[in-house]
């Protein structure tokens, strides 16, 4: 699991899909505060950026269930996350 964090939002991405080019677009594509960068057919997380989420779940809908998680640093490590 490759993960960035900022102060309040942490995101994990499965190290399987890192290298899927067509989620990486999906997920540049759907995150309002570009949280996500498609880099060379990657799936790169923009740390400076991560305390921008507005956790509106269009990453989770947009990634393979269980392969990205938000999680609320300031909130317990609560997570936002679609299971299988
Ligand atoms: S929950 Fe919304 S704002 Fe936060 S990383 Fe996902 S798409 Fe971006």
């Amino acid at each position: 699991m490759s993960e960035r964090h900022g102060i309040f939002i942490r995101v994990e991405v499965e190290e399987s899909v890192r290298g899927d080019a067509a989620l990486a677009r999906r997920l540049e594509e759907a995150c309002p505060v570009d949280i996500f960068a498609a880099t060379d057919g990657r799936v790169e997380i923009v740390e400076s950026n991560l305390d921008e989420c507005v956790l509106c779940e269009l990453c989770l809908d947009a990634a393979p269930p269980g392969t990205v998680r938000v999680v609320k640093r300031y909130d317990g490590d609560a997570a936002l996350e679609r299971t299988a």
